[in-house]
């Protein structure tokens, strides 16, 4: 049964949640992600963790809707203060927030609670904050993908435990989207160009293209030109 319908963004994370997962969904709001594995057997068992009480009670509805039993447990808590040994979790998922915050919750949880096999994770925003950190914290990414849902761009990145270094290229714009060049890809970083040289022309009418900012995004924007052509 496949009563959950879930958006194009949230569709395309729930495609990287390995078969038979022990997921935890952090910031699941109505858990909509886990129910919908769950009712397409795609998983074994979820944590549905919210740090708040609306949040949390919407995912008691779901869960008091589709009657998952214990293979659904929904609790109130901030990032991975919600996971107990005996869940015995071996995926996480962070999703619709922004990077800083993915970043701080991770750094929190895994100080906590030791090592996931699988992080799956979409930042709203920086990006490029969320790869630096897998880098540092011992995660390597093993596939991303870039969509374009509702007026916006997602990225979706995927880590496993692994040891890597990574360009500032490949931090900024991604491993596999550089060597891959999706069309959405494509289009996102086509946009920041036209944004970075509207800034430019800005800033230079208003006779500040003497200063650091200008230069800054005068690099940013060679360096893009540089990667998409
Ligand atoms: N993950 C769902 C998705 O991608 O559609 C819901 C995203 S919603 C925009 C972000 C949710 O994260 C909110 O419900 C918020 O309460 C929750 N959240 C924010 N910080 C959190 C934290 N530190 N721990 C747990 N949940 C958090």
């Amino acid at each position: 049964m496949d009563a959950i319908k879930l958006s194009p963004r949230l569709q395309a994370v729930a495609e990287f949640v390995p078969a038979r997962a022990r997921l935890v969904d952090i910031g699941s709001d109505h858990a909509y992600l886990p129910a919908h594995l769950l009712l397409n057997q795609h998983i074994a068992y979820a944590v549905a963790g919210e740090v708040a009480v609306g949040p949390f009670q919407n995912a008691q509805q779901t869960q008091e809707q589709f009657q998952f039993g214990p293979n659904l447990v929904t609790r109130l808590g901030d990032g991975f203060a919600v996971v107990q040994p005996e869940d015995q979790i071996d995926t996480a998922v962070i999703a619709g927030m922004g990077g800083q915050l993915i970043n701080k919750i991770l750094t929190a949880g895994l100080s906590e609670t030791g090592a996931y096999e699988h992080l799956i994770l979409q930042p709203n925003t920086d990006v490029h904050m969320v790869r630096e950190w897998l880098q540092r914290h011992h995660y390597q990414l093993v596939d991303e993908t870039i969509l374009f849902d509702d007026g916006h761009y997602y990225e979706i990145l995927v880590a496993q435990p692994g040891e890597v270094q990574y360009s500032p290229a490949e931090l900024m714009f991604g491993p596999f989207n550089l060597k891959r060049r999706p069309a959405p890809w494509q289009q996102y970083w086509q946009r920041e160009t036209n944004r970075l040289k509207n800034l430019l022309v800005q800033m230079q009418q208003a006779g500040q293209d003497a200063n650091s900012a200008y230069q800054a995004y005068e690099n940013q924007l060679n360096l893009i030109e540089e990667v998409l052509n």
